[in-house]
């Protein structure tokens, strides 16, 4: 557990696991030196307590980046309940949840991910004021889906020097929250989406709305298309996915899409232009902190729009130094926030 948390340079993690709720934990705090933590609430089954918490660890520390590359106010944090087997009462468990968030006294801010909503950031906000994405607040998925677009468009114009996206095939893995309005706005600009998903009722809805086509969730990393869009879950980028790649582009909004570092070189290396998870994911955390500190829906949107520039100085700067852009990003983010490299994190 140490080491793994040595790898990640994350310096806290914090455990509740409460019979009475079914509760079962994790809250990773990975740097609060730009100011609170504030990250997702991941909801859903893990096969062990090991996964939850590589999964914990490894996205705190991608929200520290995050926080720091889209240079907003806030460190790097991030919570998993890991959903419970059997039955379970959904207020007791998310008022426990609320109830260990508030244990850390405002040093981690909790938001919704996956398998979480605004109903369970209304269920947390009765027992702590630590929290955002609440009803109230509104669902940042949209504003992720905006700085997911721009992040694209940015990567065809610096890939295909293309500046719009009329007929470009661009496949989503994953159409829930993120997925579904990413979708949207590509069809509104013009692009053919192809989609898949596990869950049948997302893929009838993405259907009636705007994709083109659906394939299984197995090839759909595999079609030639200009961009490959991961917007469901962690590590999709793997030793078997990578040689599989059909497109020219891999840009969507799941968290720690490359299952390791070095996975970010070899995409580099095949041609295939990767916009680190963090950088083009950040429109929600964007969008959460602004409001959070009362700032308008026009800084929302500037500071959205910005998403395009970083971006382009990160492929610009990869073909420079003729190193992958994830690690270009990583060295960003370690220089904002003083941090040294940790070999092999
Ligand atoms: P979500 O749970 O609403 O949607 C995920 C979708 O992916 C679901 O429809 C699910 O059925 C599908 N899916 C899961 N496994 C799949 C597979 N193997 N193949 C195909 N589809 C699969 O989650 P979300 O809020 O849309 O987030 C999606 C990703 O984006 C997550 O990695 C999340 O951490 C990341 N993210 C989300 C936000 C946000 O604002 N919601 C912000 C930043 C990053």
């Amino acid at each position: 557990m140490f080491e793994l948390l040595d790898q990640y340079q994350v310096n806290e993690l914090h455990v509740r696991d409460d019979a009475a709720s079914g509760l079962k934990a994790f809250i990773a705090i990975h740097n609060t030196q730009r100011g609170p933590a504030l990250g997702g609430c991941r909801f859903i089954t893990y096969a062990s307590e090991a996964q939850a918490t590589q999964d914990v660890i490894s996205l705190a520390r991608g929200m520290s980046y995050k926080a720091a590359l889209a240079n907003v106010p806030q460190g790097g944090g991030k919570a998993v309940i890991m959903k419970p087997q059997g039955d379970y009462d959904r207020v007791k468990l998310f008022s426990e949840f609320g109830r260990f968030v508030d244990s850390l006294n405002g040093r981690y801010i909790t938001a919704i991910d996956s398998g979480t909503s605004a109903a369970e950031m209304d269920i947390i906000k009765q027992v702590t004021p630590h929290v955002t994405s609440t009803s109230d607040a509104g669902n940042p998925s949209i504003f992720t889906a905006k700085g997911v677009l721009a992040g694209i468009k940015a990567a065809v114009k610096h890939r295909l020097q293309r500046d719009d996206l009329i007929d470009l095939r661009i496949a989503i893995q994953g159409v829930g929250n993120v997925g579904s309005a990413l979708g949207k706005l590509l069809y509104e600009a013009g692009a053919k989406v192809i989609i898949a998903d596990i869950n049948q009722s997302n893929i009838n809805k993405a259907l009636k709305k705007f994709a083109a086509e659906t394939v299984s969730p197995e090839e759909i990393h595999t079609l030639p298309c200009a961009v490959f869009a991961p917007c469901g879950l962690s590590n999709v980028i793997n030793d078997t996915s990578i040689h599989q790649l059909g497109c020219m582009i891999v840009a969507g909004s799941a968290n720690v899409q490359l299952i390791r570092p070095d996975l970010g070189q070899q995409l580099h290396n095949k041609g295939i232009l990767y916009a680190p998870d963090y950088v083009i994911n950040s429109g929600g955390l964007i969008y959460a902190s602004l409001t959070h500190h009362g700032q308008s829906d026009q800084d929302v949107s500037t500071r959205i729009a910005q998403i395009h520039q970083t971006l382009s100085h990160i492929f610009i700067e990869s073909e420079r130094q003729q190193l992958a852009t994830s690690e270009i990003a990583d060295n960003m983010a370690r220089d904002i926030l003083h941090l040294v490299k940790v070999e092999a994190a």
